[in-house]
Parts: structure tokens; sequence; C-alpha cells
């Protein structure tokens, strides 16, 4: 048995040498061979130039250098896309996720009884507002996701073979990975652990590109947001029959105001539903746009591995 283990980077290099270190001891202990795909995520710094001492030193370690950064789903993607292994484990590059979990997800895999494994953080540490944000997130996800995966999850976990096949299906070029894989089925199961702090190195990714992710989330795995339309508008029409009645009755009775205050209200009100819903209008748009151009999700400008002599070493 091979397992995969694909793990994204993007200017990790103060944390790499140790991350290295710890993923060559969890993966020994798992005693069955093993390759670790780094897919160095456009770099600027000095990441690829480690990454490929160790790859010289040991060729079950590869580096798969995209020609750009694309963010971490599309390196994560295009990883799973090399990945040659019975089983394949993503796994951060930052030490957020433990490594040492690496044995026990391959054991519950290995006995048969389950396909997907995923890590469900049951505490993390990060700064009090993205804390809040991420918390957030997973909770109005969880509830609203169509497809039901439970919320706390991240890329962390392991997948056979088949389950991987099905995953890679999924050619969505919106991709928020966490619910694509509670989307395809198959049998699946947690381990449950707790998400320390970045030790060293910042974060990748801010604010900016969590929004980014979460809407990605919600809009490629739920219908809400256009369901909101309809819950808006039918509230918005009870409102104005109730509006309308008590104004004609103020007409008859002969106690009609000028009615300056309740006009400039309606007026803001329902001009800015509208412009929201616009807005979501758009963001539909954008993605079907998004998805009709076609374009790869990501692009490689070189793969180092020993075992493919057609490919750059
Ligand atoms: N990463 C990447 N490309 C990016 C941003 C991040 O490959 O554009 C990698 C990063 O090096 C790390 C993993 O993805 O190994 C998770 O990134 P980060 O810790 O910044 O994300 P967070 O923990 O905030 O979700
Ligand atoms: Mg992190």
């Amino acid at each position: 048995m091979i397992i995969s283990v694909i793990i994204p980077l993007y200017n990790e290099e103060d944390i790499i040498d140790e991350f290295h270190q710890r993923v060559l001891n969890a993966m020994t202990k798992t005693g069955d061979d093993f390759e670790v795909i780094y897919v160095d995520d456009g770099s600027t710094d000095n990441t690829l130039q480690k990454l490929l001492n160790y790859h010289k030193k040991d060729s079950r370690f590869k580096v798969l250098e995209l020609s750009r950064n694309f963010g971490h789903q599309a390196a994560y993607t295009a990883g799973l896309n090399v990945t040659l292994g019975d089983y394949v484990c993503m796994l951060d590059g930052d030490l957020q996720d433990p490594p040492e979990l690496i044995p026990e997800m391959y054991e519950k895999l290995s006995i048969g009884n389950y396909d997907i494994v995923y890590g469900k953080r049951i505490s993390r540490k990060e700064k009090a507002g993205k804390r809040f944000f991420i918390l957030l997130f997973h909770k109005i996800f969880s509830f609203i996701n169509n497809v039901g995966a439970p919320d706390n999850v991240g890329n962390f976990g392991m997948m056979n073979h088949k389950a991987k096949e099905a995953f890679l299906m999924l050619k969505e070029k919106n991709r928020y990975l966490p619910g694509l894989r509670y989307f395809i089925g198959f049998r699946q199961t947690a381990i449950e652990y707790k998400r320390p702090e970045r030790t060293r190195g910042k974060a990748k990714m801010n604010i900016k590109s969590l929004m980014q992710l979460a809407f990605d989330a919600l809009f490629s795995l739920s219908k809400l947001p256009l369901k909101l339309a309809f819950v808006f508008g039918f509230t918005g029409l009870g409102l104005s029959l109730v509006g309308a009645v008590v104004v004609i009755i103020k007409k008859i009775t002969g106690a009609a105001i000028t009615g300056w205050t309740s006009m400039m209200l309606s007026l803001f009100f329902f001009g800015s539903v509208i412009l929201i819903f616009l807005g979501v209008m758009g963001e539909y748009i954008f993605r079907i746009y998004k998805e009709t151009q076609n374009r790869p999700v990501y692009f490689i400008r070189n793969y180092h591995t020993k075992d493919d002599k057609n490919q750059n070493s």
C-alpha cells in the first residue's frame, strides 16, 4: 500500500524544516510506503529551494511547482491529480494540522469500514477576530448547506482511492474542498483534534481570502442566497399591504398626514433590499461566467519526481 500526502505551501520557509521532520516521522510510523507531494503554490521566498533539497535527499518527497500563486484549494487539487497512492491525505503545511494524526487516520481507513476520514476541530486557537469569523462561517455553513456537511471541518483528512477518483470528478472552478468532499458521499468518519495556533510564519489566508472561501462554500453548496430574495420580497410585500390598509384608513378618516417620513423609509428599505439582491444575482452570474470560461484551476511549471522519467526532475 502507498500513502500519498498532499501539502500546499506558500512562503513557509520559517516553518518548513520542522514541518518536514514531523511529516517524515509520522509517515515512518505508518510502516508503509509513501510519497509526499509538496505543492509549491508560487512561493516567493526560499520555500521552493528547501523543498528541492528534501527531494534530492529523499525522492519519496516530490515537489510540484505551480506556475504562480493559485490559492490553497487549487494547490490541493493540483496535488490530488498527480497522486499515485492507494490512500491520499490532505494536510496544511503550517503545523496547524498535526502530521502525527496521519497514522491514526491511516489505521481507520485500512481496516476497511470507511472510505474517508476527516479531521474535526474540537477547539482552535486563532486571534479572537479571525476565530469569531471562522466559527460564524462554520455555523452558518453547516446550517444552510444542502449536502449536510458538518461544521468545523477543514481540508485535513484522508481518503481511499475510490473516494479520490470520485472527488476528482468534480470539475467545478469555484472549489470549497471540505464541502465537496462531503458531497461525494461514501462512508465517512471524523477524527477529533485540537487545532493549535500557527507557531511561526504568517497566516497566508487573510480575512479577504477567507471571505472568498466562505462565499465559494455558501454559494456553491446552498441555494439559500436565492431563497432569501423570496423571503425578503414576500415579507416586504406583506408589510406594504399592511401599510396600504393603514394609509387607506387614514385617508378615509381624514387623518392623512403629509407622508414624507413613511415614503422615505420605504424608499430606503426597498431600495437597499433590491440592491442586495442585485448583488446576489451578480454573484451567481459571475460564478456562471467563471464556470463557462472553463479555465484550468492551476498550471504546473515543473514536477520533480524520480518515478517518472518523462517529467523534469
Ligand atoms: N497556502 C497556499 N496558497 C495560498 C495560501 C496558503 O498553498 O495562497 C498554504 C499555506 O502555506 C498553508 C496552507 O495553505 O500550508 C494553509 O494556509 P494558512 O495557514 O495561511 O490558512 P489558514 O490556516 O488561515 O486557513
Ligand atoms: Mg493555517
